[in-house]
This record gives C-alpha cells, structure tokens and sequence, in this order.
C-alpha cells in the first residue's frame, strides 16, 4: 500500500492545485452539518468533509471504535495514540484514493460519507486541557528587545538557553470566525502618573502555530526527543490577541496576564505531524550550545509557509501586511515540550503550545502589528486613506498557512477573528 504522503496519490474528490486540503493533508476536525446531528469528527478533502462516522458505518475500521469519531472533539480519538492515528490516516487515504473502489463506487455510502465543506460548521476542534504561550523567534524577541530595552541588551541572558514561555488560560481559546471583544484593562501610558480602567487602545495579533499535545506524559518524569515528538498530535494556526498597553503596565514582574487571556483564536483543522513529514527541516544553528536535555538529533522545524491579512470595515477584502516561514523559529515545538516537562510537569491530552510570534529577519515579515508599526511608530498603509499602528473595531484578522509540496499544498485554512467594541 502507498504512504498517505506519498505526492503521486490521487483522490477519486478532484482537489484544485491550490486547495489546502489534498488526499497528502487529511486533517482533523469537529463539524456539524444541517443534518442536526450533534458536532462530531470530520477530515477535510478537497471542498468537503469525510464524516468519519457515517463512513465508520459502512467501511471498516480495524483499530478505532467508531464511537470516538461521534465525539464533539478530537480528544478521545488523540487518546489512543501516536500508532492509531497513524494507522487511520493511511485507511482513510486509502478509502479516498482514486484507484480504490470501496468507497469510490458505493454510492450511497459516498453521499452519507461526504458533505460540502460549503454546508458545515467548524467547531473548536479538540478540548483545550492547558494552554502555554513560547517567545521562541529570535527575530521577534528581538525587535521587542530593541523597542523596549535599546539594542544593547534586546535579549534576555536567559533566552539563548531554553524556550521561554509562560502559562496562558486555555477558557478562552476559540474557534475561526469568532469575534473577538476589545479587553479592558489597567492603562498607564508612560505620561499619566496614575493608572486608570477602559478599554484597551493597542490591541494587537501575534502570528503563531500552536501544537496539539495528543499524548499525557507522567508527573515527575522528564521526555527525550523521541518521546516528545511522539506525543505531538499536529499543528493548527494561532493568533495569541495581545493588549499591548495593558501588557506594557502589568508584565512586570511575573509577565504577561490579562494582556493575554481574554482571547486566542486556532484554525479549525488540526494538520497531523505525519502530514507534515515530508517538510521538516533543520532550525538556525543555536549557539550557544544548549544544555543536554534540549539538544536536538533531527531535524524538527518545518518549511511551512505563512502569511497574515488585515481588512478594515470599509475594505472588500484583506490587505497583505507579513509573509513569513514557520522555519524561522529558534526553539522547535520538540524542544518547547521537552522544556515543560523538564521540571516534572505532566502534559495532558489535549494541551495547547504556541509557538511564539513568528517573525522573519525582513521588514515584511514581522508577526505582529507592535513590529509592523514598530510601537505605533510606523503605521502601516492598508488603503488609500486607512492606516493602522493597532487593530481598531471591526478590523478583520487573518492567518493562512500551508507547505507547498510537488504539485499539492499541505495546508491549514485560516484563522480569521473580528474585532468587537469593548462593552
Ligand atoms: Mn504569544
């Protein structure tokens, strides 16, 4: 049998060169459809979503119960582990491959099977258990570094030696397309001597990926690389909204809090790690060394291209404001893991990382507005007459990412969110 990666495979869905979601893809995600069935687990193919359970019903699935796919999230179906995922994504590709006829030419079961990704709506797609934020693009940091502290000390001594993170609130990480309330906040600006309460005045979006922790890990133990990497279920699109000016009065000492919490937004599709295989590379060289426990044997960045839009109100559709590389990040998702681990934290099913701004070493791919604009500085030009330092009401956000294989797109969708007034 063919790998599901394999580029040469075909599906019986004609898929355009440019869809995300090729037979190579086949990620994971909760649905509902107008059938008033209750959300349940789907992959997207093509312009429409294999319905996991209904196909469970008339084609066999050696390894899975059909009951996990009739969750309302991936969680149950992340639980069996790194073989079982591995073993259903090559049945899947199978059942969906041109030259296989079992589900080709059963008619009925196609049509009960497949709905147009046109009809559907997309859930949040697994139980968010914990959620921790990275700061692992050395360019990102040190754009801030530069803004912040001057460029004689831009980064932290700390931050060449492990990945930075901190503990965000996984109640409110929400799905594509929903709005997003302006925070509140204590402000400070630098000329008032008292801080006072109102709305936030430098909302901002930070380009991230976020993995999805598919696999517990013990209390008190630490992971090896290998261990790591088996428990990454995949990948899905991140923005981590951030209130600038509430950040700038709170961070310090113990970092960002609610600058942070009151919303993350994630694509509805988990893209799987095997999926994404074939476009793995090796990271920038680190230097210093790091310490044993976060030395790296393989490769563990990916080519994965990514790019954000920005489309005000009186806009048609979104302006490009960065394109930029997933391949740029310092510290990998492996070495993230191996990091939260390394103290004796257990990981959970379920757990969401995110990466850390994803900033390139050019001007036009920088990761968030606070370096596009350079602190408010440099407002960047959307429309004749529209121009932003900060996101402002009903200014639409949206990420898009996908790695780009002989002929075929891996790819993730979008991560889009509106801004709403603050109440
Ligand atoms: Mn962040």
């Amino acid at each position: 049998m063919p790998h599901p990666n394999d580029p040469k495979l075909r599906s019986f869905i004609d898929v355009a060169p440019d869809s995300h979601f090729p037979i190579q893809n086949l990620p994971y995600g909760v649905f509902s459809a107008k059938d008033g069935l209750a959300p349940r687990v789907g992959v997207a193919i093509g312009d429409y979503v294999l319905d996991l359970w209904q196909l469970a019903q008339d084609c066999r699935f050696d390894v899975v119960e059909p009951a996990v796919f009739a969750a309302p999230q991936l969680n149950p179906f992340m639980a069996l582990g790194p073989k079982v995922w591995s073993s259903t994504r090559a049945r899947i590709s199978e059942l969906l491959r041109h030259d296989h006829p079992e589900l080709r030419d059963n008619e009925s079961s196609r049509k009960r099977a497949l709905v147009p990704m046109a009809d559907v709506k997309l859930h949040l797609p697994f139980a968010v258990s914990g959620y921790t934020d990275f700061y692992s693009s050395k360019e990102h940091a040190t754009n801030v570094g530069v803004m912040f502290r001057g460029k004689d000390s831009a980064l932290q001594p700390n931050w060449l030696h492990m990945p930075i993170g901190y503990n965000g609130r996984a109640s409110t990480v929400v799905v594509s397309g929903t709005p997003v309330r302006r925070p509140r906040g204590q402000l400070k600006p630098p000329t008032a001597d008292v801080p006072s309460f109102g709305p936030c005045k430098r909302l901002d979006f930070e380009l991230e990926m976020g993995v999805v922790v598919g696999q517990p890990s013990v209390m008190g133990e630490m992971l090896t690389e290998k261990q790591a990497e088996e428990m990454i279920f995949g990948f899905v699109i991140l923005n981590d909204w951030s209130a600038r000016d509430i950040q700038q009065w709170e961070y310090v000492p113990l970092g960002p809090f609610q600058a942070k919490v009151f919303a993350t937004s994630i694509s509805p599709w988990v893209v799987t790690r095997e999926a994404l295989e074939p476009f793995r590379l090796h990271g920038p060289a680190q230097d210093p060394k790091p310490l044993p426990y976060l030395q790296q044997t393989q490769p563990n960045n990916y080519d994965m291209a990514l790019e954000v839009g920005l489309r005000a109100a009186q806009m048609n559709a979104p302006r490009n404001i960065s394109r930029t590389n997933f391949k740029y990040m310092y510290w990998s998702s492996v070495q993230q893991l191996v990091h939260h681990a390394s103290s004796g934290c257990a990981m959970n099913v379920g757990d969401l990382l995110g990466s850390g701004t994803i900033s390139g070493p050019e001007k036009d791919q920088r990761g968030s507005l606070l370096e596009i604009s350079w602190n408010g500085t440099e407002p960047v030009e959307l429309a004749a007459g529209v121009k932003r330092s900060f996101l402002e009401d009903g200014d639409s956000l949206v990420m898009r990412g996908w790695c780009q294989g002989d002929g075929y797109r891996v790819g993730f969708g979008e991560v889009e969110g509106t801004v709403l007034a603050a109440e």
